[in-house]
């Protein structure tokens, strides 16, 4: 339907070891996860209850909260119980609040190396702790609050000094026999923090959560995580992906969702194929291309739809589509899987589409193509 059916791939994933982030695994052959955080303050069960749940039907499979007091620790429980996903608690500072993640069934815990210092002497606990629990931790090293040894030994947070500290940390745990770790080594660059992944991805075998920290507001924070994952999973480097934007958590997810669509990482879903209109329009594509889409928002099943602005490329990649119209002349053909099914006036061209669509889409899952 569209797709070939032995997919091209960019390159072998790399070989790391699979952990179970509750119902989600992690690493190893698990698909790369999407996942984000939420903005609510952690105490506040209903707001944040209610933010997990737009971010589970937007399709995020995990989700981090922050826990910086005691209300929000005694507050992860009930979060942790009712949330449909694997919850992640994030705590920075107080290895007492680790503790009370785990208790409250939280699915990970992450904690942060620039801070983990000053419970040197708990890293047994917690190793102890959460390997009874089968809670596997995060070493979320962040360039914003790299240990001080070592920026001064390297006095900026470069990728080197990136590494170090994430295999530092993963050693405390090591030290107790602990490896039930994924990490996490981000920076608000793109190029310092693809070249801190390679460089950790051939020093250990944790699986790793990408992230570009601080990526900014959306457009900005959606091309560098867009360009950085890119460029780190088409190497095979990454098994969960977060992109952090100054945008509503669900925002994350489309733009994450996307990206590994686009790397054929993921199940495709709707895609409009629309061409980006010209001299030759005979028709405003931008506007039946925002049609289209907001008539087949929600769609599950992979369906490519072709939104062609004139016939000189239209026909040929409407037939490539699942589905599809070339415009011209006030009229619009609709293909269907490589045939002209019917031509129908402009007007026209948006409920027909979308009735095809639906058509098709029935008939994908009666014969039962995955969404
Ligand atoms: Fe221009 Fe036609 Fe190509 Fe659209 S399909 S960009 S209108 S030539």
């Amino acid at each position: 339907l569209g797709m070939p059916s032995v997919p091209i791939k960019l390159a072998d994933r790399r070989v790391s070891r699979k952990i179970q982030v509750g119902s989600v695994a992690v690493g190893g052959d698990a698909p790369v996860s999407v996942q984000s955080m939420t903005t609510t303050r952690t105490s506040d069960i209903g707001a944040t209850l209610q933010q997990i749940a737009e971010l589970t039907a937007s399709g995020c499979q995990i989700v981090r909260v922050a826990c910086p007091t005691q209300d929000d620790a005694d507050a992860l429980p009930v979060i942790a119980k009712k949330s449909q996903i694997p919850v992640i608690a994030d705590i920075h500072f107080q290895p007492k609040y680790v503790f009370a993640a785990i208790d409250a069934g939280c699915a990970a815990v992450r904690v942060n190396p620039g801070n983990i210092k000053q419970f040197d002497d708990k890293v047994k606990e917690i190793a102890k702790a959460a390997s009874d629990a089968g809670t596997p931790i995060r070493i979320g090293v962040n360039a914003g609050s790299l240990d001080r040894r070592l920026l001064q030994k390297y006095g900026k947070a470069t990728p080197e000094a990136l590494v170090e500290s994430a295999l530092w940390e993963a050693s405390l745990f090591e030290e107790h026999g602990f490896r039930d770790i994924k990490i996490s080594v981000k920076h608000n660059d793109p190029v310092v923090m693809v070249n801190a992944y390679r460089q950790l991805a051939a020093q250990c075998d944790y699986p790793l959560h990408l992230g570009v920290t601080e990526a900014g507001p959306a457009f900005q924070g959606t091309i560098k995580s867009a360009v950085a994952f890119g460029a780190l999973l088409s190497e095979g480097i990454g098994d969960t992906i977060r992109v952090s934007l100054s945008a509503p958590p669900a925002e994350e997810i489309k733009v994450g969702m996307q990206i590994l669509e686009s790397l054929g990482l993921r199940q495709r879903r709707l895609e409009i194929v629309s061409c980006p209109s010209c001299g030759r329009a005979q028709v405003d594509v931008y506007k039946l291309a925002d049609q289209v889409s907001a008539g087949l928002e929600g769609m599950e099943v992979p369906l490519r739809v072709a939104v062609m602005g004139c016939v000189v490329n239209g026909p040929g990649e409407a037939r490539e589509a699942d589905l599809g119209v070339a415009s011209g002349n006030g009229k619009g053909q609709i293909f269907v899987k490589g045939e002209v099914i019917k031509t129908v006036p402009e007007s026209k061209i948006v409920e027909t589409l979308i009735e095809e669509a639906l058509k098709i889409a029935e008939q994908m899952q009666k014969d039962g193509v995955e969404s």
